[in-house]
């Protein structure tokens, strides 16, 4: 890995340093080994006034759209060669396996590719109004889309938002998470080689309360994608009620997997594997909560008690949580999910080391309407629920405010049909956790946000409609 150890902010085409510096830790040990620039106000300014000269100008957009779907690509294939250099940085910021973090450098090539192949599809329509009028609309860029990033995923899902704006022919200024900036900048390195023009990217680190807040309340600003906690989100919602603008919001999740006593178990395990255990369980759409028929609950339990304990001494897959701010969260949320009756079968607790692990922990009898029922840990804590009835598993499904994904365990065609259609949420998987990919897409309802990420239907979120309607003039 690089013995580089301090970052700078991408504006507008340039490295910046700032007075200020972040510090960035290894959440495997809890020490600091880098650190990167805080954008100054003079930074954020610059890289706001570019990205709207970018759409000004329509440096994106004047051209034919197939050589926007070519700069795309170009990105893509920049980001390949990246996958292990930054996969390696990425696993240190963020603590997370080097075969995920590689995978993430790979998934945001992916995006670029995808989102390439729509770049010269966004087809407008024409309306019939008789024979006096020509009608029809077309689509344009939103314009300047402020883009806020999370740390769980940061090189996937700035991919995720910018790689559909940049087809669209938006300009980007992405504001990067303060624990894991370093990995995120390779994305602007690969925009730069791939020739993207100056101003239609600034990759800007600071705080969020001071850096995010100063972009998505900016004057420039046309649209806003935030990726991220509720709270968080509800801020920016009431900053942007002050220019009416236009949000997509990805927010968290208390998800839960109905598992039916026909189910294949194997194959459940291996959605408890991923869905609750995978990246420290710091996953928006995790599958948080199981809720299992009666007739199978305690062979579940005993299956799912021997997995954790064989994940926890996973010496690969078993990863820290982001700082010792989130593994005291979790520990303190365990605590009191023991005073709300819930059943400790294992973790709940630290693990040995300066690092900030938690172990993988899972609990039984969880209470609907308690706190671990309710609501999102953001760690490897799975929260169990017995069932009786198709009817009773649905309700407790639904009695969270959140609808970010939800699942279902069954070998009955019949009954995963009726489950697709009573689960509140987003997306649906069926006998597999996360089934989909960057094809289908992905968003919540409730306080799980709203607009939609991946898929063709993403691209939508970055261009609005024009309609042109022509009074033909008489012979
Ligand atoms: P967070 O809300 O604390 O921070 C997210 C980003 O917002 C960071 O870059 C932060 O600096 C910035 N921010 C903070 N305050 C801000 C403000 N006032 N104005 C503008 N920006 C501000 O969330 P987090 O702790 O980084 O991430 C965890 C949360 O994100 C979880 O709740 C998780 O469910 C959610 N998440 C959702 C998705 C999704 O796609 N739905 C994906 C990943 C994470």
């Amino acid at each position: 890995m690089s013995e580089k150890t301090h970052w700078l902010n991408f504006v507008a085409g340039e490295w910046l340093d700032a007075e200020r510096h972040i510090e960035v830790e290894d959440p495997s040990s809890g020490k600091v080994f880098a650190s990167i620039a805080c954008a100054s106000d003079t930074d954020i300014d610059a890289a706001m006034v570019a990205a709207r000269a970018c759409v000004n100008k329509g440096e994106l957009t004047r051209h034919r759209p197939l050589e926007r779907a070519a700069l795309l690509r170009r990105i893509a294939r920049e980001l390949e060669q990246m996958v292990e250099q930054g996969g390696a940085l990425l696993a240190r910021e963020n603590g997370k396996s080097l075969a995920d973090a590689q995978e993430e450098f790979a998934i945001a090539a992916r995006y670029f590719d995808y989102y390439a192949g729509m770049a010269d599809k966004i087809e407008g329509t024409s309306i019939p109004l008789g024979e006096d009028y020509v009608d029809f609309t077309y689509y344009e860029p939103m314009g300047v889309s402020v883009q806020i990033v999370p740390w769980n995923f940061p090189v996937d899902i700035c991919a995720r938002s910018l790689a559909p704006a940049l087809a669209a022919g938006c300009a980007v200024v992405v504001k990067s998470p303060e624990n894991t900036p370093l990995a995120i900048t390779m994305i602007a390195t690969a925009c730069q080689r791939a020739g993207l023009p100056e101003g239609a990217l600034s990759i800007l680190c600071g705080y969020g309360h001071e850096t995010g807040a100063a972009l998505v309340a900016h004057r420039e600003v046309d649209q806003i994608v935030f990726t991220g906690s509720v709270p968080t989100g509800q801020a920016i919602l009431r900053a942007a009620a002050d220019r009416a603008t236009p949000c997509v919001m990805e927010l968290g999740g208390k998800s839960a997997a109905v598992v039916f006593a026909d189910a294949d178990l194997d194959n459940l395990m291996d959605s408890v594997r991923w869905g609750i255990f995978f990246n420290g369980g710091q996953v928006c759409s995790a599958m948080s909560r199981m809720l299992v028929q009666r007739d199978i609950y305690d062979q579940v339990l005993a299956r799912v008690i021997t997995f954790a304990e064989k994940m926890g001494s996973d010496s690969v897959n078993f990863t820290p949580l982001i700082s010792a701010q989130q593994q005291q969260r979790v520990l303190d949320m365990c605590e009191r999910a023991n005073q709300d009756g819930a059943r400790l079968l294992t973790g709940g607790k630290a693990q040995i080391g300066d690092g900030y692990y938690v172990a993988p922990t899972v609990f039984a009898d969880v209470a609907p309407g308690t706190e671990l029922f309710c609501q999102e840990v953001f760690g490897p804590v799975l929260a169990i629920t017995p069932f009786d009835s198709e009817e009773e598993a649905y309700a407790l499904a639904n009695a969270t405010e959140y609808g970010l994904v939800a699942g279902v365990f069954t070998r009955d065609l019949g009954r995963a049909m009726r489950a697709s259609r009573a689960l509140q949420a987003g997306q649906v998987f069926v006998n597999e956790w996360y089934a989909g990919g960057i094809e289908t897409p992905f968003g919540g309802i409730g306080l799980s946000g709203f607009g939609r990420e991946k898929g063709q239907q993403a691209l939508y979120s970055y261009v609005r409609t024009k309609n042109v309607a022509i009074r033909v003039p008489k012979a």
